[in-house]
C-alpha cells in the first residue's frame, strides 16, 4: 500500500458473513467482522495484511452476520471494538468478554488515528444500526448495507462519496418465489429489512456524480438474487458515468480497490 493510498477490500459479503478491510497511511480497520477469526486472517493475508496490525473493528449492528468474529479477533489480536452501547447490549454473550471497547453514537463522528469515521442511523431491524462514512485526506467512502428503505439522512450523509459499498440484496420476484418462509420474506421486504435491486439502483441514481470512482455491490442474497440482475440495475443507474462496478462474494474476497 502506498503512503497516500486508501485501500478497500470486501473480505466477505452476504447473509452468512460481512467484513470489509480499509487501510490508509498507518491505519487499518475492519468494518464489521461477521466471518470467523480464521477466515478473516486468511482473507487478509491474500491482500498482504495481518490482523495483528488492525487498529479497530467497527461494528455496524449486532446481527450475527456482522458481529460473530469480532470478539475472537479482538481478544486474539488485542484489537479494540468500536460500537454503539445498545449494539453491545443486543449482542449479549455472542461477543464474549471484551477488554477493549470504545463506544460511539450514530450522528457523532470520531477518529481512529487520522481516519475520520461518521456513523449514521439506518432503518433496519437491529437495536441501533448504522451506516459508516469514512474520510481520509479528501477521500470519502460510504457503506450502505442492511437497510430496508432509503432515508433523507442516508442520501445526505453518503453524498459526494468517492467509493460506495452498497447493498443490492434481492430481486423482488425471486424473493417472493424463493424458498424462504413467508415471515422471513416479509421481514426482508419491510422498511426495516433489506433493499431490493430496484431500491438500491434508485439510491445509486441519486448518489452518482462525476467523481464517484467505484461501487461495490454488497450483501447480495444467494437465494433471492443473481449477480447479473443486480449488475444490470446498477449499470442502468450509472449510465453516462465512468464509475466502475465490482461484485462482492460470500466465500472469497473482492478485488482490492485503491483510491
Ligand atoms: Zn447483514
Ligand atoms: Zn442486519
Amino acid at each position: 500500500m502506498k503512503e497516500n493510498e486508501l485501500k478497500i477490500c470486501v473480505l466477505g459479503s452476504g447473509s452468512r458473513g460481512n467484513c470489509i478491510f480499509v487501510g490508509c497511511g498507518d491505519t487499518r480497520v475492519l468494518l464489521d467482522a461477521g466471518l470467523t477469526g480464521i477466515d478473516v486472517k486468511e482473507r487478509m493475508a491474500l491482500i498482504g495484511e495481518r490482523p495483528e496490525r488492525l487498529d479497530a473493528i467497527i461494528l455496524s449492528h449486532e446481527h450475527t452476520d456482522h458481529a460473530q468474529g469480532a470478539g475472537v479477533l479482538s481478544r486474539r489480536y488485542g484489537v479494540p471494538i468500536y460500537l454503539d452501547r445498545m449494539t453491545l447490549e443486543a449482542a449479549g454473550p455472542a461477543l464474549g468478554k471484551l477488554e477493549r471497547i470504545d463506544f460511539f453514537q450514530p450522528g457523532t463522528g470520531f477518529y481512529i488515528n487520522d481516519l475520520r469515521v461518521e456513523p449514521f442511523s439506518l432503518p433496519h431491524d437491529a437495536q441501533n444500526p448504522v451506516g459508516l462514512v469514512l474520510k481520509w485526506r479528501e477521500r470519502k467512502i460510504s457503506t450502505v448495507t442492511d437497510l430496508g428503505s432509503t432515508t433523507h439522512l442516508v442520501r445526505e450523509k453518503t453524498a459526494g462519496s468517492d467509493l460506495l459499498i452498497l447493498e443490492f440484496n434481492h430481486d423482488p420476484g425471486m424473493l417472493i418465489e424463493g424458498p424462504y418462509p413467508w415471515s422471513v420474506k416479509q421481514r426482508i421486504k419491510s422498511r426495516l429489512g433489506h433493499l431490493s435491486n430496484e431500491e438500491s439502483a434508485k439510491l445509486l441514481r441519486h448518489l452518482v456524480h462525476a467523481d464517484l470512482r467505484h461501487v461495490f455491490l454488497a450483501h447480495m442474497s444467494q437465494h433471492n438474487n443473481h449477480p447479473e440482475l443486480a449488475l444490470l440495475k446498477a449499470e442502468g443507474a450509472l449510465q453516462g458515468y465512468e464509475t466502475s462496478l465490482g461484485l462482492t462474494y460470500q466465500d472469497r474476497i473482492s478485488e482490492a480497490v485503491y483510491l
